[in-house]
């Protein structure tokens, strides 16, 4: 049952059959991109460990219950921002914390970039700073969305919001971002012909538009004006890089640090899982 090659819809069809290794397989195959979100949401890797200890636990105690691989996916990003929230709340009172408010802005360098020469590098380390500085309501939008590529509607489950207002916190999100990562990427000339129309802001309709969210007379309208205007040209495909460059995040591997503190997270979890009494070197609370 449980091949190389089984989808998640077989694999969770044999845990609901009480299949043990069908579980570890699907957990496995799910816990890196708990890891990822957990860093990006905590910017603490040791509580991003916590996050995805305690997310995979409840896995195991709740996977066989959930219905549908679409939800089962959101389910775990619901319970990984759960437990996010609560380090959240214990980084924002640092009485009931060990470390101080230096945890919250450590940057986790050692996702590896796409590529390693220099400028990928320094690429990708600004975008890591860059999401770290936005507002958690609109880190967890682009993450989710642009990172982890799912849908808006998805995310709109996960953080039990409309589609609407994930996609509105999604073009903040990215122009925020686009406009921290500066010279690094395409910058609009120093004074757009126009302060009107298209011009005012051309970003946030180029998101609209890889949204889909713009019918065909407004896309044509906006093509047309990004013909002639070089300002407007240079700000969407900033925007466009930026979105680009969060996909690329989303695939790039783990260094065998990471690697090991996933592997790790998952066998915490699923220890614990079978012996419910033994107590844990970390609470989450
Ligand atoms: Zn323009």
């Amino acid at each position: 049952m449980t091949t190389t090659l089984a989808s998640d819809h077989e694999l969770l069809e044999s845990v609901r059959s009480g299949d043990d290794a069908a579980l570890r397989e699907l957990l496995t195959r799910h816990a890196p991109a708990v890891f990822r979100f957990a860093l990006k949401m905590c910017r603490d890797r040791h509580d991003a460990e916590d996050v995805a200890q305690e997310t995979l636990l409840a896995a195991v105690r709740g996977t066989k219950d959930v219905r549908g691989t679409s939800s089962f996916t959101t389910w775990l990003y619901a319970v990984a921002r759960s437990f996010c929230i609560k380090v959240r709340r214990r980084q924002e009172h640092p009485l009931a914390a060990a470390e101080g408010t230096d945890a919250v802005t450590e940057v986790p360098s050692d996702i590896r970039a796409p590529e390693e020469d220099a400028v990928a590098h320094e690429l990708a380390a600004a975008l890591e700073s860059a999401i770290g500085k936005l507002e958690h309501k609109y880190r967890e939008v682009i993450v989710l969305r642009d990172i982890e590529g799912l849908s808006a509607a998805e995310v709109a489950e996960i953080v039990g919001t409309t589609v609407e207002a994930v996609k509105s916190r999604l073009h903040r999100a990215r122009a925020e971002i686009r406009a921290s990562l500066g010279q690094l990427l395409p910058s609009p000339a120093a004074s757009p012909t126009s302060k009107e129309g298209p011009c005012a802001d051309i970003a946030t309709t180029f998101s609209r538009y890889l949204e889909g969210e713009i019918g065909p007379d407004a896309c044509a309208a906006m093509q047309q004006h990004v013909d002639t205007c070089t300002s407007c040209a240079a700000a969407c495909e900033g925007l466009r890089r930026t979105v680009a460059l969060c996909r690329e995040a989303g695939r790039a591997p783990f260094s065998d640090a990471l690697q090991a503190q996933v592997r790790r997270a998952l066998d915490e979890a699923l220890r614990r899982a079978r012996s419910p009494k033994k107590t844990r070197r970390r609470v989450i609370s």
